[in-house]
């Protein structure tokens, strides 16, 4: 069955200047739920991405230009489009993703529609700075700034929550006044094209919006990434394509905003309340099957409570739900691809070979279905492993973590800050100044105290060391997509 759920296979193409283009060289999409196929992908040019290019300059300054009222009027058109159909959008990224239609409808679709109605709500009240200065002379001066768009802005998204977080740049982008060009992950390209019919539907014009398919290296990913008419690059995903993408960049200097991989520590201390730190850790490690670069992998636990909690998180592992999407009480689905389910499971088989203890999990679940033909994990526990082993270190993005036993707040911190990475952390306790000192003492950019994944979008959003640089979420996503010229008026 098909996307559309009719038994055809679609067409995505490419969305260029208010077209839609084929490019005759396709690619497959097939859902990791079964292995179907959902559609074929047009791969586009480098041709393409250059007359994507030229489009959306030309576009840029008509945008821009704008009365802000008029653009928000634009955005506010957006998301009332991705809302009315949610429908289409939540099926496309289930049957995409293979993740739970209850979370695509809860969090991917509306979150995706609620970023332009957030982004165009801030750009109309954003201020800038102001400063009266004084001068030799006495009469003084007055500095302030004004924002002013990059041009064109290349977004390059990942595969894990496709709507949200590319809407979470191409927004803030839109609203600050560029032209987006939208390359979405290759494994999750649907949604991507049905934003692009929104927006053609909502009056966006021609050609400040484009959507170009491809890949990576020697497709549309490099094509933007080295094309001097981008002006900035703002990329999800992979810490290695991270590097990838700031080295073919480095050529024209283009602005870099990059939200890279993670490896992300949950702490509990024994005063927390148990029933709350087990119920938030079944979410910070279990959702999106572990495909959130907030989740945690590793976690750590204080000794008195330590065989209590890893007793209760494998209860709730082992009553998690694995299944199809449209199924209500399925919890998790399977893996993004069964190229993923490789390296993960080659990260539970690693930790076994280190002499970890297999709590529960460790392989691939077997239904007597056509989901054996998906791309399904099992929920994964391990203890025993050492703080400096490579399962410790590098990140997996599956259901799994692994969990450690801490006498004193001090070891549990210096463990969780033991990484290269610094995207998330979580802290569990009743004891409110150990709250604050233990969530101030996290060298990650995203803190929780207990809770996981509660979103202010108006808040700094962003990693430190191999997890990124630059800040998206409110006024600090503004701020990237908008240079700030100062203007000195001598008095
Ligand atoms: P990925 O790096 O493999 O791919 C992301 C995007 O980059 C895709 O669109 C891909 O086609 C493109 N790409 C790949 N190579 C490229 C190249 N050389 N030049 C230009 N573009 C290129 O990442 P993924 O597997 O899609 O996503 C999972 C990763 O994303 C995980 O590491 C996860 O932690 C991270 N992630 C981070 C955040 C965050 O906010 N920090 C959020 C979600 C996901």
């Amino acid at each position: 069955m098909a996307a559309d759920g009719s038994g055809n296979i679609r067409e995505l193409k490419n969305f260029i200047g208010g077209e839609f283009v084929a490019s005759g060289n396709t690619f497959e999409n097939t859902t990791p739920i079964d292995g179907t196929l959902l559609s074929h992908v047009h791969e586009a040019t480098k041709e393409m991405v250059d007359n994507a290019v030229i489009a959306a300059q030309k576009a840029a300054k008509i945008w821009s230009k704008m009365p802000v009222e008029a653009r928000c009027k634009v955005l506010y058109a957006v998301a009332d489009g991705i809302d009315a159909r949610s429908d289409e959008f939540i099926e496309a990224e289930t049957l995409d993703t293979g993740k739970p239609r209850s979370l695509a409808s809860h969090v991917d679709i509306p979150r995706g529609a609620a970023n332009f109605r957030v982004f165009a709500d801030l750009i109309k009240s954003v201020g800038t700075e102001a400063y009266q200065q004084d001068t030799p002379d006495g009469l003084g001066a007055i500095n302030y700034s004004v924002r002013h768009p990059h041009g064109v802005v290349g977004v390059i998204s990942p595969w894990n929550l496709p709507l949200l977080l590319s809407t979470w740049k191409i927004a803030p982008a839109m609203a600050s006044g560029n032209a987006v060009i939208l390359k979405p992950s290759e494994e999750t390209p649907t949604t991507a094209t049905l934003l692009a019919e929104v927006m053609k539907e909502a009056g966006m014009p021609d050609g400040a919006f484009s959507v170009v398919h491809g890949f990576g290296e020697n497709s549309a990913g490099e094509f933007m990434t080295t094309h001097r008419g981008i002006n900035a690059i703002t990329f999800t995903g992979e810490t290695t394509t991270g590097g990838a993408i700031m080295r073919a960049a480095s050529h024209d200097v283009k602005a870099l905003s990059f939200e890279l991989g993670g490896k992300n520590p949950s702490i509990v201390f024994a005063d927390a309340d148990f029933d709350a730190a087990i119920e938030g850790t079944v979410r910070s490690v279990f959702a999106n099957c572990g495909q959130v670069c907030l989740c945690s992998e590793r976690v750590y636990v204080e000794r008195p409570i330590f065989d209590k909690f890893v007793a209760t998180l494998k209860e709730k592992a082992e009553d998690m739900k694995l299944g199809r999407p449209e199924d209500p009480d399925t919890q998790m689905g399977p893996l993004i691809s069964h190229e993923h389910r490789d390296k993960v499971k080659g990260y539970y088989d690693l930790a076994k070979e280190l002499g970890a203890t297999v709590v529960t999990g460790g392989g691939i679940p077997e239904f007597g279905d056509e989901r054996d033909n998906g791309a399904f994990v099992e929920p994964t526990i391990f203890t025993g492993l050492s703080e400096d082993s490579r399962v410790q270190k590098e990140e997996i993005f599956g259901p799994v973590c692994h969990i450690t036993p801490f006498d004193t707040e001090e070891e549990a911190v210096s463990m969780a800050n033991d990484t290269e990475y610094g995207l998330a952390s979580t802290v569990w306790t009743t004891n409110l100044a150990r709250a604050h000192r233990v969530a101030q003492g996290m060298e990650a950019g995203i803190n929780w105290v207990n809770c996981w994944f509660l979103r202010d979008l108006r808040t700094p959003f962003g990693g430190m060391g191999l997890s990124g640089f630059g800040r998206e979420g409110g006024q600090h996503a503004l701020n990237f997509y908008s240079e700030q010229k100062n203007i000195c008026i001598k008095l």
